[in-house]
């Protein structure tokens, strides 16, 4: 904990913040197992014609929410506001949003969900629909007014254009939200693909969870594909029996990894070099799993793997690629070598690795692969064009690999962090951490657990049509953007 930290966290500290203008941050509410999904009741609503409301109220129910379709008494706090926008086909009806959110937000609670539901753009149907639908009037659970913009799809105009720029609108508006939002709250937009309503448990669950605490204005696409999920889903242990390697794993971001995806049912499998031998026994024992020495970007490293899977437990689920380093300098004064230590550890390993472990078919059919970008490979960042290089190569990774994959039931994703409080950041001078925590809708920095709960998530067995994915886990970082 740095001064700045200690200081706005004692209660005379928060006041002296507040004397001054300085707004604290907000305590955020983490995943604790046990805890209940929600603070308090969520709320549906829907435009006309949403097609996913009914299974989104199952899967809430499920989860043992409180589902409610109007806003409870305004003594009782909103636990989650959600709103399916899949039935918007026309610019005109997205005032529907307006209609459901204006009057119900100030009864969110501290730590409340938003979430809008949508249709990716680029699979809106085409031609047939759109228009078809009375626009303005928000169903139920909204305070649709009935009074209506004028539709800019004149009869016989190109309704499909119309569909997708209007669902193309819901991440403006879900983004804008976010930043709108106080206490700890955040929103984001789930784009189902038409086919994929069978999974969206996973999603739902995860975003509408403590367990997402630091993600916020974020858009994850589900998509469909031949096989739906089958096993009954034990949501207290989403990856039991999975075997999962976790490269990096002996500290900060990796060692909170491997206590989370442990706690969640996993055998995980830490890989890191072995000048940190001694740490990774550390954060191995005890959580069931195990530990191997290898540096990833020894040209048997995913050899080494294998073996390691194949001479223990068996049948290996997923791996993140989570080891990464820093060798920053401007580029003027960048040499070689800097340079090819940050790839060769970066991209080039997790690339081969993951090349390796599916031709050899150590990760196959319901693998996962899981890389870590960074903000900094989004947005770029001084004295970082090694480092934002590689990481903006993690994210072609999916890019490429995600549709490569995908016929072989493979998930590719990434996720991106922002100001993540490691030792890794701690070497950033106090002023410039300081002004990255504030920068972020939530007004801080995150925390180890926050990358892990999301890779859990995108690791999880119910996850299969998360595919493709950059999560971004950095409370809405104005960098990049
Ligand atoms: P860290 O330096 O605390 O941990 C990185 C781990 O990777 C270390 O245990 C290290 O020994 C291991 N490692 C390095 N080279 C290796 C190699 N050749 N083979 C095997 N293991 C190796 O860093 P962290 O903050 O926990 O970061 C974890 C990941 O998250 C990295 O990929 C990093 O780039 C990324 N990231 C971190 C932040 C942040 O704010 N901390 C932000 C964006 C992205």
């Amino acid at each position: 904990m740095d001064p700045i930290q200690a200081l706005l966290g004692s209660p005379t500290g928060r006041t002296i913040a507040r004397g001054i203008g300085v707004v604290p941050p907000p305590t955020l509410r983490r995943y604790e197992p046990g805890q209940p999904l929600l603070t308090g009741p969520a709320v549906l609503g829907a435009a006309p014609g949403g097609v996913l409301i009914e299974q989104v109220r199952a899967v809430l129910t499920d989860a043992g929410a409180e589902v409610l379709d109007a806003a409870p008494d305004p003594d009782r706090r909103i636990g989650a506001l959600v709103f399916d926008a899949t039935g918007i086909t026309d610019p005109s009806d997205l005032v529907a949003l307006r209609d459901f959110f204006s009057p119900a937000l100030r009864g969110l609670a501290d730590g409340g969900r938003v979430l809008v539901l949508g249709t990716p753009p680029e699979s809106v149907p085409g031609g047939a629909g759109a228009g078809a639908v009375a626009p303005g009037t928000a169903t139920p659970g909204g305070a649709g007014t009935g009074d209506t913009a004028p539709g800019a799809t004149a009869p016989g105009g190109d309704g499909r254009v119309a569909h997708a720029v209007a669902q193309r609108a819901l991440e403006g508006f879900t983004r804008s939200l976010a930043k709108e939002l106080r206490g700890g709250a955040t929103a984001q937009l789930v784009l189902v693909a038409p086919g994929a309503d069978d999974r969206l448990a996973s999603t739902v669950r995860f975003l509408a969870s403590a367990r997402s605490a630091f993600v916020d204005g974020q858009v994850v696409r589900v998509t469909g594909g031949p096989d739906g999920p089958t096993d009954a889903v034990d949501w207290s242990r989403p990856l039991a029996g999975r075997v999962v390697v976790v490269t990096g794993a002996a500290r900060g971001i990796g060692a909170a990894m491997v206590a989370t995806l442990a706690a969640d049912g996993a055998h995980v499998i830490g890989v890191d070099i072995a000048g940190l031998a001694d740490d990774l026994q550390e954060v191995t024992t005890g959580t069931g799993g195990s530990h191997l020495v290898v540096d990833v970007t020894a040209l048997d490293a995913a050899a080494r793997i294998a073996r390691a899977v194949a001479d223990g437990p068996g049948r290996l689920h997923g791996i993140v690629h989570n080891a990464g380093i820093t060798r920053d300098k401007k580029l003027v004064n960048l040499d070689r070598s800097r340079w090819n230590q940050v790839m060769a550890v970066n991209l080039v390993a997790p690339m081969r690795i993951t090349r390796e472990l599916v031709a050899d078919g150590t990760l196959g059919e319901g693998g996962r692969v899981l890389g870590i970008s960074s903000v900094s490979g989004i947005a770029g960042n001084l004295g970082q064009t090694n480092y934002g290089a590689s990481k903006a190569g993690i994210i072609g990774l999916v890019d490429a690999l995600a549709p490569e994959l995908a016929p072989r039931g493979i998930t590719v994703n990434a996720i991106a962090p922002g100001l993540i409080e490691t030792q890794m950041t701690q070497t950033l001078p106090l002023t410039i951490r300081e002004g990255g925590r504030r920068l972020s809708s939530l007004k801080q920095g995150g925390l180890p657990e926050d990358i892990a709960q999301t890779a859990s998530w995108l690791l999880w067995p119910a996850s299969l049509g998360v595919t493709g994915n950059v999560v971004r886990v950095c409370g809405q970082a104005l960098i990049g953007a």
